[in-house]
């Protein structure tokens, strides 16, 4: 399945719901676009179903089963339902049981009237939303149900959590974000959330063992770990404010590795949940040409008309993803081709739940992904195939990967070590990047470095590789580094008189010049392997001030650790994502512009793609593979400049927004 619809549909009680219910065209445009699965509002966040419900509140101006009607519709034409559930956040029951609302640490709770968030630790689960899904069962049989949000698990401070905590831990619930008790009550939050999530899986499919349960953002990058059992897709959902295009590769390259069907949601709209004008069209190609290049689904965020039809912007969205889709099923890989990526960025729970799980479910933690953000990013712009993974999809990707990248990453679990050190000793290389990671209290084995816990100068100057003088800048804590049993390859330079702990003028000073005794890179060979450890936080600073010169000079240091690359972008990197594909006879390129996106708004700032991408051109530099290559160009056009016995250059020209060709080895 590569493309889903998603009806979004919050509508408050004094719109009229269902008076022109035209679900026949509804599901017949649906047909027309391709899509093979819809997801259904059963239930909204102000609490009402869309469906005459005898468990729950219908909503009050429904004149029709518009859930029925459009399920019927949907389903005679073959495609499958889901039936949206909202999870966390009920307005009708808040109204009707203010106990069963989840409280803030200073003991409110959201008023009334509109979105109300709820505890599903009181008799909510027990007492609505398990009967509601019994009923929509009996009355529907949905092929699954997707539940919304994650809001659910974050802290709670109702009646309800505070005993269960005093009979966990015989404390009464931290409030201070640095009590140290927030460890005991995170590791507590994150246990009873994934027992909560397994009790609703089991439920389900205690009466339809096939249905598919989706629970959004659970196993997303903001909470990076196996899904509790029960829950069947990967769903992710992306901030709809800021950048799209990047973020979605970056979604997509992560879903890619699950075990699990992965489906990706960006919206129709411009300015996402909260508007009604549509997204420019180049926008919905881009990203729904990233969530396919990477092999995963494809759920386009839309809303239904509240008559029960279809309003103009559906329209014109269906037709051109309709058209996107068919440009490429022509250039997609055969069934049976796998993901060949050259380099991992290595994600973990540690990084957005704290390494002893306190942040769990706490605030955003999209704001806590920034080292892995500026990682993916910069290899793209450095033209690299790459990908990211958490840990637990690790042993997935090590037989793949050439190189992996940790960045910034605080804790590994011990059978991360374990596994890394495998990949090392048989010949791959992993750059542990800004930091070392600990493993169960100590750091992470056979880096040969001691990190020191002072603070030696918040900037410094990496030296070039080729020529020693081409100094690049980075900022972000750098700390005294130890030599215990590694090479150094070059030291860090610092500013110029620069002293720890005073700040420079507007915080930078100029290079030095002169190299000091804290080493900027270092490598210690393992099996036939090797570690390399940059004492630079590279990742979080590429990802908040884009400095440029640190592109070509990662790029030499991927060079520099040796590691044989598939393929690599040559002239024309940056903004443009390189990913191949393979399988015993071919290869698949693809290439995917993120270059005509930009940012408006004061804020909040909203994507908008308005510039054409058509006349991009890249070339490509690609290991040769057993045969005589003869090239296919898929999208835009292909040509062989140049080939020898090691690697050939392919010259590529977009057809808006991508390029892709196949290369068969005969
Ligand atoms: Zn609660």
């Amino acid at each position: 399945m590569n493309l889903t619809w998603h009806f979004d549909f919050h509508t408050p009680g004094y719109v009229r719901v269902g008076e022109e219910c035209d679900s026949e065209s509804v599901a017949e445009a649906l047909g027309g676009t391709g899509v093979e699965g819809v997801i259904i509002f059963a239930k909204c966040h102000f609490g009402y179903s869309y469906y005459p419900t005898k468990v729950g509140t219908p909503h009050p101006k429904l004149a029709v089963d518009l859930f029925g009607k459009l399920l019927n519709s949907v389903r005679r034409r073959g495609m499958r339902v889901a039936s949206y559930v909202s999870f966390g956040i009920d307005g009708a029951a808040g109204e009707e049981h203010p106990d069963w609302r989840r409280v803030y640490a200073d003991g409110s709770s959201d008023p009334g009237g509109w979105f109300v968030n709820m505890c599903p630790f009181t008799p909510y689960l027990g007492d609505r939303v398990l009967p509601q899904i019994e009923e929509l069962f009996h009355l529907y049989r949905p092929d699954g149900y997707w539940f919304d949000t994650m809001s659910a698990l974050a802290p709670c401070y109702c009646e309800t959590c505070r005993e269960e905590f005093r009979e966990h831990s015989r404390h009464e619930l931290p409030v201070d974000e640095n009590d140290s008790l927030q460890i005991i009550a995170g590791t507590w939050r994150h246990q009873r959330g994934f027992a909560l999530v397994e009790r609703v899986g089991a439920f389900i499919h205690r009466l339809d063992p096939s249905a598919s349960v989706g629970f959004n953002q659970l196993g997303s990058l903001p909470y990076p770990e196996p899904m509790p059992s029960g829950v069947t897709v990967l769903t992710l959902d992306p901030e709809t404010t800021g950048p799209q295009s990047i973020p979605f590769s970056l979604n997509a390259a992560y879903g890619s590795h699950a075990s699990q069907p992965c489906e990706i949601m960006p919206t129709i709209f411009h300015g996402g949940w909260g508007d009604w004008s549509p997204a420019p069209a180049l926008r919905l190609e881009t990203t729904a040409l990233a969530c396919w290049i990477r092999g995963t689904t494809l759920v386009v965020g839309d809303r239904l008309h509240p008559e029960g039809r279809l309003a103009e912007p559906s329209v014109s969205a269906m037709k051109l993803i309709a058209s996107t889709r068919a440009k490429w099923m022509r250039a997609e890989p055969a069934p049976g081709a796998c993901l060949e990526p050259d380099i991992v960025v290595l994600h973990s729970p540690s990084l957005t739940n704290g390494p002893d799980c306190r942040f769990f479910a706490v605030g955003d933690p999209r704001s806590r992904l920034t080292p892995v953000n500026g990682m993916h990013r910069l290899l793209l712009d450095a033209g690299l195939n790459s990908t990211v993974a958490a840990e637990w999809q690790l042993e997935e990707v090590l037989n793949v990967a050439r190189l992996i990248v940790v960045p910034e990453i605080p804790a590994l679990t011990l059978d991360t070590e374990k596994r890394l050190k495998r990949f090392v000793e048989s010949g791959g290389s992993v750059l542990f990047s800004g930091k070392i990671p600990s493993v169960e209290g100590r750091p992470f084995l056979d880096t040969g470095v001691l990190v020191g816990e002072a603070v030696w100068q918040d900037h410094a100057y990496l030296p070039g590789f080729e020529n020693p003088l081409e100094e690049i800048l980075v900022r972000g804590e750098i700390r005294e580094t130890r030599i215990l049993d590694a090479s150094v390859e070059s030291f860090l330079i610092p500013a110029y008189d620069a002293k720890p702990g005073l700040r420079y003028g507007w915080g930078i000073g100029p290079s030095s010049g002169l190299p000091s005794a804290n080493p900027a890179l270092t490598r210690r060979a393992v099996g036939t392997g090797a570690i390399w450890y940059l004492n630079a936080m590279l990742a979080s600073d590429y990802a908040r001030i884009g400095n440029w010169p640190q592109v070509p000079w990662f790029a030499e240091l991927v060079a520099e650790t040796g590691v044989s690359l598939r393929a690599r972008l040559l002239q024309g990197a940056g903004n443009l994502e390189l990913t191949v594909w393979e399988d015993a006879r071919s290869t698949w390129i693809y290439l995917l512009s993120h270059d005509s996106e930009q940012l408006v708004g004061e804020g909040k700032v909203w994507a908008r793609s308005t510039a054409s991408a058509d006349k991009r051109k890249a070339s490509v530099q690609m290991a040769v593979r057993k045969g005589t290559p003869t090239v296919h160009p898929l999208s835009g056009e292909t040509t062989l400049i140049s080939s020898n016995s090691i690697d050939l250059t392919l010259a590529l020209e977009f057809e808006r927004p991508f390029a892709a060709a196949r290369i068969d080895w005969n």
